[in-house]
């Protein structure tokens, strides 16, 4: 799905991928089903058994290759529908491999294949074009895609407004006696009431499972005096939202928050701050992730966050860049990336507080809203 995205912004990109191969050396693209072919087309095809592939050379007219009974809804695609690119249908019993290569120069070279290419698309295509050598069209498209422009910041912003609404929906509801995936059922609900098209993830970890950061939600019983984990996105016109809270589940003095839970908290939300507020252009990845492992280094859980900081968002809800330690990139305005540290104690609780941040021309901008202090809700 391509709304929200301008045709033109498609034909820039077709473009500057264009440019962008001609100056890697390599000779073309050939771009399957996929977030790439999104980003290029807006094309969000099904891509099943049948091959579909764009094709860019580095000199000369792209074209896209489609089986027949999909040409139409290919040809609706926002970046395939005008005469820039150009169409070829194969019909069921044709070879769609011979037709590709008959469409590439016959120079031979390096051709670039998208990341998630299916195994039986490559050799299909290696053995129609053996002479050719091989490598990853992320090497040139990585770089272009991320780095968002207006139109991408815009939907990433209102996928992100729509989960904090779910967020809060979710919060304010009934939880205490209720199973993990029930609760998760309501989550996928509510991310498409709020305006996701579909939602893609519902994490809904009570009490010790909050520990375990990729947790399955599971019949487990929600529970008064202990934790609940929430980590949830959707995707909305193409785009993902992912933000985690972590909330405690109580209704009297007695079953609140214990001293260690509000010291997790407390760091994990200070070192969330602390990254969030050290995103400017010409930063490092790497050392956004130590901003936050940093602060809750010093409080005496630096072995309690085992994952990296964040990852970047767009199309696909992890991508290009990673805020990972010893990533020297450096950031740039147009950047989205999670913000996501965790402090986790196996077999007592653990805790995740996520936002989507832009990085703009003069710091970076948080694009989720919801509270991030401790909240202590009854749950029912
Ligand atoms: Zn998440
Ligand atoms: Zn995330």
């Amino acid at each position: 799905m391509g709304a929200g995205i301008s045709p033109e912004r498609y034909v820039q990109r077709l473009d500057r991928a264009r440019a962008a191969v001609a100056a890697s050396g390599a000779a073309g693209l050939l771009i399957g089903v996929g977030p790439e072919l999104e980003w290029l087309t807006g094309y969000d095809a099904v891509g099943a058994e049948r091959l579909n592939l764009l094709l860019i050379p580095a000199a000369g007219q792209p074209c896209y290759v489609s089986p027949r009974l999909e040409a139409s809804a290919a040809s609706a695609a926002p970046g395939l529908r005008g005469p820039g690119v150009a169409m070829a249908t194969w019909e069921e019993t044709d070879d769609p491999y011979r037709l590709a290569a008959s469409l590439l120069p016959a120079v031979g070279g390096r051709l670039l294949l998208s990341d998630g290419l299916r195994a039986a698309f490559v050799l299909g295509l290696q053995e129609v074009l053996p002479a050719a050598e091989w490598g990853l069209a992320s090497a040139v498209l990585a770089p272009l895609r991320r780095v968002k422009d207006p139109e991408e910041i815009a939907l990433l912003r209102a996928a992100a407004e729509a989960a904090d609404r779910a967020m809060e929906r979710i919060i304010s509801g009934p939880l205490v006696g209720r199973t993990e995936a029930a609760v998760a059922r309501d989550v996928r609900e509510a991310l498409v009431d709020e305006g996701h098209d579909t939602a893609e993830f519902a994490i809904v970890a009570a009490g010790p499972n909050s520990a375990s950061p990729h947790h399955e939600p599971s019949d487990r019983l929600i529970g008064v005096g202990e934790p609940l984990l929430l980590d949830i996105g959707g995707r909305r016109a193409g785009y993902h939202s992912d933000t985690t809270r972590t909330i405690w589940i109580g209704d009297t003095a007695r079953n609140g928050p214990d001293a260690e839970f509000e010291t997790i908290y407390r760091l994990t939300a200070e070192g969330q701050a602390a990254a969030r507020a050290a995103v400017r252009p010409g930063v490092s990845f790497g050392s956004l992730d130590a901003a936050a492992r940093d602060v809750i280094r010093a409080g005496g859980y630096g072995d309690a966050f085992i994952h990296r900081l964040g990852h970047g968002i767009g199309l696909e809800v992890h991508e290009e860049p990673y805020a990972v330690s010893g990533n020297a990139e450096l950031t740039v305005p147009g950047n989205t990336f999670s913000c996501e540290p965790g402090i986790y104690l196996e077999g007592r609780y653990g805790v995740r507080i996520e936002d989507v941040v832009c990085c703009t021309s003069s710091g970076g901008e948080t694009l989720n809203r919801s509270p991030r202090q401790l909240r202590v809700v009854a749950g029912r």
